[in-house]
Parts: structure tokens; C-alpha cells; sequence
């Protein structure tokens, strides 16, 4: 067997230590490919060596390059670190002892700028302890110089095989932020659509189109339909509430004139506020000073204020929607002549669930989660919300959103 310039020949080997019995070996022992045979993750894999002994780069290059990797070398630390960046190689081989910036700091640098670059030491003076303080500093293996063309595959096959399977890991990983990410929004699909088909169900019965039923059926399917209906209802305020939470609207904010959303909202709660005779009245500007926002979430905000004023109002009652402009802030006011919040309930209102119980709000469908959802979608535009109340008298709603700032220099 011909020796391979750098390393020790081949035969005397098993003299020395190798990777794979070494007992600094991290991990259990791995396939060993045979030479020549195709590897997983070898072409257009990139080994990057750093160290300063042109015998060692160029005898690692030789026998990496013919395995079917592309190798870069660096001669020092900091030429070492650029490159890692540049190239994101898979796998660095790190020289311990360097001129300037020495291997254990190069280690951590790499760590610092992709852990997932699997790392293994080169050292002349394989102390225990400087094998064990590189692994400490997230090196996956070490290799004692001088070292044969074996042991050098060897320990690159293993560093190779830990890189798949870290990232596999990674990829493992980020389905399953995904799945917990999307967790609400399928769950709820899930519940929402057999609902929404029994309802349609009972409509088809209450209907008469599927034949006769007697009052005292009916009676029964309506409260089973109102039930389902404030399932339904409940779905929907855990939906949003995910949605606000998920921190998605914060990426959505973009310049916006609130009037348009102020006027579609109105408009939508005109037949709601007919119904229970009460009516809507609005003073507000063509255009608003521009915010940041994200529109439809407004929007949500809007109704979920707009349909309290309304729900908890009286008969002939009103709801006024106003903007004012101040210095930081525009202020959308939602003021209504309904039945007020008493002062022991007032600081608990924006609690999630929390419902007022009386009398008057005794036959009011709702989760207590509308004013929750508010609060989070204003803070979520780094504004925040006020409320003043008189019990018997009406409530109003203030919400503060930031202007952006015209620069008028
Ligand atoms: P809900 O789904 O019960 O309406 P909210 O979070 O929107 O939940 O409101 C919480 C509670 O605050 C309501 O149950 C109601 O008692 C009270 N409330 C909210 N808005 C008003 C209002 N405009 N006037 C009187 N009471 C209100």
C-alpha cells in the first residue's frame, strides 16, 4: 500500500487511536461505508478544513475530494470564520492549535453562526482534556494527528451521517412548530363544519321540508339550534383569539385610512341594529389621519364594539361611532345609551370570559371573549383601549391607535 503524503500509511493504523475506539467518541457507532461505495450526502457536500499545516490541508483535500466532496481550505481562524460564513459548509475540520485565533474559539464562532455545521477537531496533542473541552464547545468528534486516510474517512462518514439526521431533526422540528402553529385553526375546521351542518339540518326541519312537526318539537330544535349557535359563536372568538395571539397581525400592519373600515362596519350592523330598534349614528371625517393597521383585525375590533353597543342597548336606544385626533393618537369613540356596566364589573370586562350576570343581560348571547379579542387586537397595533360606563345610562368605548408620523421637515 503506497503511503498518502501527510498521513501515516495505512498499515500501521491499528496502531494508533482511531475515531471509532475512542472512548471520546460521542454517539453510538455508525454505518461505516465501504471505499468507493455511494454515500449519502456526498456530492455537492462541502468539507471546509482550517488548519495551518499545508501537509494537512492538501492530504485532506486529496482524499476527501476523491470520496466526492468539495473541500475548501482556510489557514487560519478568521480566514477559517469567513469562509463558514460564506460557504456553509456541512462539516469543518478545525486545526486546535493555530497561529492568531485558536481552534476552540473557531469552534464556538461556528456554532455561533450555524449549529447545524457539525464540527471536528484536528489536534497533534490529544489530551483528554482538550478533547473533552472541544466537545464541550460543540465539536462532535476529534481526530488525533498524525491520522491515516481511514480514520479520516471514517470520521467524516460519521460527522456526515450526524448531520442528516441533525437535520432531519431540524425539519422534524419545524413541522411540528407548523402543526402547533395551525393547531386552532384545524381543530376548529374540524369542529365548525359538522356544526354548521347540523344547523343546516334543523333549518331544513324548522323549515317544514322534511314534513310536519309538532310545537313541542319545534320548541326543542330551536333551543338546540341556539345551542349550537353559541357553540358556534364560541368557535369563532377562540379562532380570532389564536389569530391575535400567534402574534400573525403585527406583521400584516400597513398605512391605513380608517374611514372606509368605520363605514363598512356600520353599514354590515345596519340590519342587526334594526332589529332590535336601535340606531346607529356617525360623525366622523371623509379621510382619517393615517395608522398603521392591519384592516380586516380592525375591522373585527370595530364589530365586536359596534354589536356590544347595540346587543346591550335598550329599545330607541343609540349608538354614536366618533374620531377625534390627538397629538400621537387618533381615537375612535363607540358610545352607546344601553344599559351601562356597574362599577364593581368595570375592571373585570376585558377579562377573557368574563360576562356580566343581571337581569338585563340575562337573555344576551355571548362568550365573553368580544372584549378580550379587542384588547388584544388594539394592543397588537401598540395602542390601547379605554372604557367609561354608567349603570343604566350607556358605555363608551375609546380605542387609541398611533398616527404615523408625517415627517415635515
Ligand atoms: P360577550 O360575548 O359576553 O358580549 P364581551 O367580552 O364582548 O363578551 O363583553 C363582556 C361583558 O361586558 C358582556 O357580557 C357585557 O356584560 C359587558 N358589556 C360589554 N359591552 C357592553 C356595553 N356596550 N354595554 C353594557 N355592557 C357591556
Amino acid at each position: 500500500m503506497t503511503e498518502e503524503k501527510g498521513f501515516q500509511s495505512d498499515e500501521s493504523a491499528n496502531e494508533h487511536i482511531t475515531a471509532t475506539d475512542s472512548p471520546l467518541t460521542v454517539g453510538k457507532p455508525l454505518k461505516m461505508w465501504k471505499k468507493g461505495e455511494v454515500q449519502p450526502m456526498t456530492t455537492g457536500s462541502t468539507i471546509l478544513v482550517i488548519d495551518d499545516e499545508d501537509i494537512i490541508c492538501e492530504s485532506c483535500r486529496k482524499v476527501l475530494t476523491k470520496e466526492g466532496y468539495t473541500v475548501e481550505i482556510a489557514r487560519d481562524g478568521l480566514s477559517g470564520l469567513k469562509k463558514v460564513r460564506q460557504l456553509r459548509p456541512d462539516l469543518a475540520l478545525v486545526d486546535l492549535k493555530m497561529p492568531g485565533m485558536d481552534g476552540m474559539e473557531v469552534l464556538e464562532k461556528i456554532k455561533e453562526i450555524d449549529p447545524n455545521i457539525v464540527t471536528v477537531v484536528i489536534t497533534g496533542y490529544a489530551t483528554i482534556e482538550s478533547a473533552v473541552e472541544a466537545i464541550k464547545r460543540g465539536a462532535y468528534d476529534f481526530i488525533p494527528k498524525p491520522f491515516t486516510p481511514d480514520e479520516l474517512r471514517l470520521i467524516t462518514q460519521r460527522a456526515f451521517e450526524i448531520r442528516r439526521l441533525a437535520l432531519e431533526s431540524a425539519v422534524l422540528r419545524e413541522e411540528k412548530e407548523k402543526m402547533k402553529r395551525n393547531f386552532v385553526t384545524m381543530v376548529s375546521h374540524e369542529l365548525k363544519s359538522p356544526l354548521v351542518a347540523v344547523q343546516q339540518y334543523f333549518e331544513v326541519i324548522l323549515g317544514g321540508m322534511a314534513g310536519e312537526i309538532t310545537a313541542e318539537q319545534r320548541e326543542i330544535m330551536m333551543r338546540m339550534s341556539h345551542r349550537i349557535n353559541r357553540l358556534l359563536a364560541l368557535i369563532n372568538d377562540w379562532l380570532s383569539m389564536a389569530k391575535v395571539e400567534a402574534g400573525k397581525l403585527v406583521q400584516k400592519l400597513e398605512p391605513l385610512d380608517l374611514a372606509p373600515v368605520l363605514r363598512r362596519t356600520i353599514e354590515s350592523l345596519q340590519p342587526l341594529a334594526a332589529k332590535r330598534g336601535v340606531r346607529i349614528e356617525s360623525a366622523f371625517p371623509d379621510t382619517l389621519p393615517v395608522i398603521r393597521g392591519d384592516e380586516d383585525t380592525l375591522e373585527e375590533a370595530l364589530t365586536n364594539l359596534l354589536i356590544n353597543g347595540i346587543e346591550y342597548n335598550r329599545d330607541n336606544g343609540v349608538v354614536k361611532v366618533g374620531t377625534e385626533e390627538e397629538e400621537a393618537h387618533l381615537v375612535v369613540k363607540i358610545a352607546d345609551t344601553g344599559i351601562g356596566i356597574s362599577e364593581k364589573d368595570l375592571p373585570f370586562i376585558f377579562d377573557d370570559f368574563f360576562r356580566v350576570k343581571s337581569k338585563e343581560t340575562e337573555g344576551i348571547m355571548g362568550t365573553g371573549l368580544g372584549l378580550s379579542i379587542v384588547k388584544r387586537i388594539v394592543e397588537g397595533h401598540s395602542g390601547y383601549i379605554n372604557v367609561t360606563s354608567e349603570s343604566g345610562r350607556g358605555t363608551i368605548f375609546s380605542i387609541y391607535l398611533p398616527k404615523i408620523r408625517v415627517d415635515h421637515r
